[in-house]
């Protein structure tokens, strides 16, 4: 048999054959190209023993040489400016972002990829990724960037006190998933007799607006923290005030952590609200008592400074307090909630997709100014078109948008992202820039890393979504669960029903399709069949992340750890059989355990290896026999143990990292 053919039965390269065979017995030379059939079979036969054995040898010695101390580990060093966001800090200090991500996590702060930290958070993380952090010369770069993100304060701090009035202050609704967050947002939408009025046809898209007591509260409806990240991690403040919302039947949950950690980096007063206090199980005093412990928020009614309002979202309870709370907390921060109607309009994206017969749409809230239709909207310099019409989120058409008012466009040319910043502004001199593609490719950083290295697993997805503040929120929130070992690269990112295409590029890239929120027409169905590709269905994103969760710590190799056990000296060598023998010994250290797995050491030269499988002291079957005791026992594997010899005992433990 050709030696290739030989190893490619046995999975290797020619030349690592060729390389392993002489260690294992088998001289066939350096040169050779063929052996002869016998030998093949032999060879093929035994393969995987001999290669454990092998690879045994080669541990043995490993372990053997002197432990690495002593050698001096080079401590990487790296330059940064006085900011950098996650992804840049990744690239540079040449780890994986996940790495990074966990480490910045382990800190206590939940950062997401496009997030900027300072040279300080830098440094304490490095610290702990043992990397040298050293500031950046000046480039003036970072001041550029800098100013572009803060362009919402500069237009602000532009305006005269004199200009400026008071806005509706604008809420966002954050907790862990099942709370009740989406409840308790139709709940305060209901309180809301105007719209009631006007046949309660209200509309989603993105945030809406209550009037109480006479004043106007403006509510964030793209619930979940996932989608509220997003939005800041672009630099976009949207939010003046945050309700808490924790279950009193469940009390504080991980994301009930995560949602505190987001609104106290951004810096914003909030609001607990305990819900379900309908339940039978609900426990009111302890969600207290954990708010107090766990996450240091000390209720207004125990002495501390946070408001707790008891609600049921179900039944109402409760929910007019809530809503007088959010006014009392808006009146503490009257005066940074105030904007200049008469100024050019400036707000942040809340909402973007296209849609059949309208085209591209977008719900910005707007932050400062008036916008008006027929009005030039422009991001970053480019062109995102006329305003043709305004509606207001109960799909009623309206000529203006002053301050705090979230209002969807039409006449958009593309749809803008969730987070960035439109203002009105004038396109002549910027007409010749590319406006953005609506639908963003893969993650580039990803892609790149896992391209370059076969030992990382993929998991090819495609994203289709309806809206696009979903699949931002997904594929960050899929981005958190990369791991050094498995990567999720996300093909493709689009709006609308699964189509054709879609079909296509996930049969091209061996991929599967998460739909989420959108349809699979029958006859895509029907391809999708035929083409053996996986589309899976879902309207909860906590319900996706799971599921991605679950295969990307199916494909977690688990790490073998060794655990010596002990040592025995061989006295004398009772029987031998063709697979093993019967040895009598004494356990010179630590203790011999039947079952574990036994290294043959002879003049402190690694001889084979094998089993233990029974053990017997004084002619009785025991597990374990202790140092300074004799003992009976069998062996398994190749009979070659002599008197003399030492057994060294040794278990394996499969440790599967938990993602
Ligand atoms: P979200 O994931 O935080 O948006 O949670 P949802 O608003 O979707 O609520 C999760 C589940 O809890 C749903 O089945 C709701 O009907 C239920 N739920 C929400 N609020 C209450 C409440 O005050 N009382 C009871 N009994 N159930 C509630």
């Amino acid at each position: 048999m050709n030696l290739t053919e030989l190893a490619r039965i046995l999975k290797i390269t020619p030349q690592e054959l060729k390389d392993k065979l002489p260690l294992m017995g088998f001289d066939i030379g350096q040169k050779a190209i063929k052996v002869d059939n016998k030998t093949a079979q032999r060879i093929i036969r035994e393969w995987p023993i001999l290669n454990r054995k092998l690879e045994a040898q080669k541990q043995f010695d490993a372990r053997a040489k002197s432990p690495t101390a002593g050698e001096k580990i080079e401590k990487k060093e790296i330059k940064i400016n006085k900011f950098i966001t996650v992804r840049d800090f990744a690239a540079t200090a040449n780890l994986p972002v996940s790495k990074v991500l966990a480490e910045l996590m382990k800190n206590g702060i939940f950062a997401s990829l496009n997030e900027r930290i300072d040279f300080e958070t830098a440094s304490i993380v490095g610290a702990d990724l043992d990397i040298e952090i050293k500031p950046l010369e000046e480039t003036g770069e970072e001041e550029k960037q800098t100013a572009e993100d803060d362009k919402l304060k500069r237009a602000l701090g532009k305006e005269k006190a004199e200009d400026m009035q008071s806005r509706p202050p604008v809420i966002v609704v954050m907790g862990h998933v099942d709370h009740g967050k989406t409840k308790l947002l139709d709940a305060i939408r209901n309180t809301d007799v105007v719209a009631g009025e006007a046949g309660g046809i209200t509309q989603h898209i993105g945030a809406y607006q209550i009037v109480r007591k006479g004043r106007v509260i403006t509510f964030i409806d793209t619930p979940g923290h996932e989608a509220f990240t997003a939005m800041r991690s672009r630099g976009a403040k949207v939010a003046d005030i945050a309700i808490l919302v924790v279950a009193a039947d469940d009390s504080v949950k991980p994301q009930t952590v995560e949602a505190h950690s987001i609104i106290k980096a951004a810096n914003i007063p909030f609001i607990v609200a305990i819900n379900k206090i309908d339940k039978s199980d609900a426990n009111i005093e302890k969600t207290k008592q954990d708010l107090s412990t766990q996450l240091g928020i000390t209720p207004e009614d125990w002495g501390g400074k946070t408001i707790v309002a008891p609600i049921s979202a179900k039944d109402g309870t409760g929910i007019q307090e809530l809503l007088d709370m959010v006014l009392l907390t808006a009146d503490i921060e009257s005066e940074s909630l105030k904007a200049n109607p008469e100024a050019d309009a400036i707000g942040t994206v809340v909402e973007a997709h296209i849609n059949k017969g309208e085209g591209p749409v977008a719900t910005i809230l707007i932050q400062n100014g008036t916008l008006r239709i027929g009005e030039q909207l422009c991001f970053n310099g480019q062109i995102f078109g006329k305003i043709r019409a305004l509606k207001n989120y109960r799909g009623e058409n309206i000529a203006e948008a002053p301050p705090s008012t979230p209002v969807k466009i039409i006449g958009l040319k593309a749809a803008p992202q969730v987070g960035d910043i439109l203002e009105v502004g004038d396109g002549e001199k910027i007409r010749h820039k590319k406006i953005r593609s609506q639908e963003s490719p893969a993650n580039p950083s990803v892609s790149a890393e896992a391209a370059e290295n076969p030992n990382i697993k993929k998991i090819n997805v495609i994203i289709k979504s309806d809206v696009l503040g979903s699949a931002e929120a997904i594929q960050e929130s899929l981005e958190k669960i990369n791991t050094d070992e498995v990567k999720i690269k996300i093909i493709y990112r689009g709006l609308g029903n699964i189509s054709d295409g879609d079909i296509t590029r996930a049969e091209a890239t061996g991929a599967k399709i998460l739909a989420f929120s959108v349809k699979t027409p029958p006859q895509v169905e029907e391809l999708a069949r035929e083409k053996n590709i996986a589309i899976k269905n879902y309207k909860i994103i906590y319900n996706l992340i799971n599921d991605l969760k679950e295969e990307v710590q199916g494909l977690i190799k688990p790490v073998i750890r060794r655990v010596d056990l002990g040592r025995l000296k061989v006295l004398a060598v009772f029987k031998t059989e063709h697979k093993g023998q019967i040895l009598g010994g004494k356990v010179i250290e630590g203790k011999a355990e039947s079952g574990s797995l036994i290294e043959i050491v002879r003049n402190k030269e690694f001889i084979t290896q094998g089993k233990l499988t029974k053990l017997q002291s004084g002619k009785q079957d025991v597990n374990v026999v202790e140092t300074d005791q004799e003992c009976g026992l069998q062996y398994e594997g190749d009979p070659v143990v002599q008197a003399g010899d030492i057994l060294q005992f040794y278990k394996e433990e499969k440790i599967i990292k938990k993602i």
